[in-house]
């Protein structure tokens, strides 16, 4: 018996993409589905994330014309990593095996194939890696380069050049359903979760249509959540920093003294005014990097829902 995959799909405001995300999505299952690689119980879940334009109703629609659609409304927007969560979480119910990607069409679909055939072939996660960036401004090269290598000096273990794009067996959503975290970082923790893993490589596109729900803003937040989710190494370096500024200190006071003894004691406005502004700097921003982990536990201690579902319209009985 084949298994039921579920292709899971998080949508913020993704009504220009998404009737040509669904019609290429039919063709592709439809084949796999008469090729009698996957069940014709499989489906393609599309996660409302609390969109405001006509999101929904096309998803609605797409529901009532197909029963190869489904979907999940959440009552408002939560982001991208807990929209695929709730995505993820529900699929987990229904399927054998789950993928997770973009609406826009930046993954290539033609490497669902190779998905499940490493599925098959006893894998519990599988990784789409991108194998070349040049859909990419040479900015967010440069800049996704620089953070994977700092992701590492870190101590953060992550599959380098991967976003959301992988396959997931029930087994592993199960596991990674015990991680209870607020503050996501999934591709932080499903490598954490263990499993026989494989990796598959894809060429990455641009954005079929419509414009990136990922500001430079958010692209950032993420970025530090990525890092302070999973290492306690920044903490660490404030703590180090305090114990070279305290050794140098030490000694500028052994060249004071110094100074004191043979009678210059008027010099050192300059060495007074700089290391006024300099700790104080050096200070707030440790004070930062502290309230930064503060701030994750206030979020975590809360136990607030990840996300909250409104509406869910999956049809699981009908064979497609
Ligand atoms: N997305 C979401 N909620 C958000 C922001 C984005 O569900 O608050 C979805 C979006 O619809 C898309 C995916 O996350 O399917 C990735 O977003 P996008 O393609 O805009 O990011 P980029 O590829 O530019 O990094
Ligand atoms: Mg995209």
């Amino acid at each position: 018996m084949q298994s039921i995959l579920y292709l899971v799909i998080p949508c913020y405001n993704e009504q220009e993409v998404l009737p040509e995300t669904a019609r290429r999505l039919t063709c592709k299952l439809g084949e796999m589905i008469a090729a009698g690689s996957i069940s014709p119980k499989s489906r393609v879940l599309l996660v409302d994330d609390g969109s405001k334009d006509d999101t929904w109703a096309l998803i609605a629609k797409l529901h009532t014309d197909n029963p190869l659609f489904s979907g999940l409304k959440l009552a408002h927007n939560q982001g991208h990593q807990n929209a695929l969560l709730a995505g993820l979480m529900t699929a987990r119910t229904c399927a054998d095996m789950v993928i997770s990607m973009d609406a826009d069409l930046q993954d290539d679909i033609n490497v669902i194939d190779r998905f499940v055939q490493e599925y098959y072939a006893g894998s519990d996660i599988v990784y789409g890696v991108r194998s070349s960036r040049a859909s990419d401004t040479v900015f967010k090269r440069t800049t996704a380069l620089g953070y994977y290598r700092f992701l590492k000096w870190m101590g953060v273990e992550i599959v380098e050049n991967h976003a959301d794009y992988r396959l997931m067996s029930r087994r592993a959503l199960d596991a990674l359903s015990q991680y209870q975290e607020v503050n996501l970082f999934l591709r932080g923790i499903v490598p954490l979760i263990g499993f026989r893993m494989s990796i598959v490589t894809y060429e990455r596109s641009e954005r079929f249509a419509g414009e990136s729900k990922y500001p430079l803003k958010k692209m950032l937040a993420f970025a530090i959540d990525g890092i302070t989710s999973f290492s306690v190494k920044p903490i660490r370096l404030v703590t180090t920093l305090g114990a070279i500024i305290f050794a140098v200190s030490l000694l500028e006071l052994f060249y004071l003294l110094l100074l004191k003894l043979f009678g210059y004691t008027v010099t050192g406005w300059t060495t007074l005014m700089g290391s006024i502004w300099a700790l104080g700097g050096i200070q707030l921003l440790c004070l930062g990097v502290i309230g930064e982990y503060i701030g994750k536990i206030y979020k975590e201690v809360k136990r607030r829902p990840r996300y909250v579902i409104d509406q869910l319209e999956n049809d699981t009985t009908t064979e497609v």
